[in-house]
């Protein structure tokens, strides 16, 4: 049996967008009779507290996780020995570039924008010392491909750029690709239900997956919900974390069927959700929130309304 899985990053409480992604990763999940799991992502950005507000809320919403919860910051000698392996096959190497130093030297020909131009590919030994007086190294994969291919269950085949990625950040974390291709094995993970902003990671990871030989996951990249001007909701964007919500007198149950019914689905209860779903029948357009409106909607009626 496969698993699919939801892997907040700790930064602070969940929002509606966060809580709707959740949502569907479980119906995809639960739909297709997979375990469910959850995992911590918290090798950087972390808020103090945020993990047990985060588990806490997607209780509330009755969202259920099978099996132990992995944090990735306790896998850190993990991450490295999936790199050594790389290593060992040449597939690794020292760069010394800062982000300005990378902006600078453009793109090479024929990469994708902003794909990592290869500066420190093959740097000689002695340049490599003398670069390393300087900086630390992050650790890039060489990669032996300009892209690659992946298929969506929601966007159908898509293929997108694979350049030498950092694997090991200069201060000595793993990077999110590698950790999250690392984790999704150990777990057994055969499904990654996500937001859409995340799809054009999807041929790096799964290029990575073939890699270090584990099978690629089936994907679903799911639509974000937006503010109205159409940016990706965020904090700013007023009342929008379930915290702030239930703040105001507001039952979890009634924020989940405000998700459902913006996916379409009979907002009863997550359970008659799962009984209706189907992948095929997901709106194909961003979800816009407008926080006044929705809390509104929300809130308990007062008498005589
Ligand atoms: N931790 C990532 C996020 O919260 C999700 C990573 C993933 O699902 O692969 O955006």
């Amino acid at each position: 049996m496969g698993a699919g899985r939801f892997a907040p990053s700790p930064s602070g409480p969940l929002h509606l967008g966060n809580l709707r992604t959740a949502i569907l990763a479980w119906l995809f999940a639960r739909s297709t009779q997979r375990e469910f799991l959850l995992r911590i992502e918290d090798l950087d950005r972390v808020r103090s507290g945020a993990e047990t507000t985060q588990i806490a809320e997607l209780a509330s919403l009755g969202i259920d996780f099978d099996g132990d919860m992995l944090r990735q910051s306790d896998r850190l000698p993990i991450y490295l020995e999936a790199v050594e392996r790389l290593k060992a096959r040449g597939l690794v190497y020292e760069c010394y570039c800062s982000r300005k130093d990378i902006a600078e030297a453009g793109s090479a020909p024929h990469a994708a924008p902003g794909a990592y131009p290869g500066t420190c590919r093959n740097l000689s030994a002695s340049e490599r010392s003398a670069k390393a007086q300087n900086r630390p190294a992050a650790l890039r994969l060489r990669s032996e491909v300009n892209e690659f291919s992946v298929h969506d269950e929601l966007f159908g085949d898509y293929t997108g750029a694979v350049d030498d990625f950092v694997l090991v950040r200069n201060d000595g974390a793993p990077a999110y690709n590698l950790a999250v291709v690392v984790d999704d094995a150990f777990s057994s993970i055969d499904q990654v239900v996500r937001g859409d902003d995340l799809l054009s990671s999807a041929p790096r990871q799964a290029y990575l997956a073939t890699l270090l030989g584990h099978p690629i996951p089936s994907y679903a990249h799911v639509q974000l919900a937006l503010n109205a001007k159409g940016q990706r909701l965020a904090k700013r964007d007023g009342a929008v974390t379930l915290e702030e919500i239930t703040e105001q007198g507001v039952h979890p149950a009634n924020v989940v069927a405000v998700l459902l019914e913006s996916l379409g689905l009979p907002s009863t209860s997550l359970q008659a959700a799962l009984e209706a779903f189907d992948p095929a029948n997901l709106p194909r357009e961003p979800w816009i929130v407008e926080p006044e409106n929705i809390v509104q909607q929300l809130m308990p009626r007062a008498s005589g309304n």
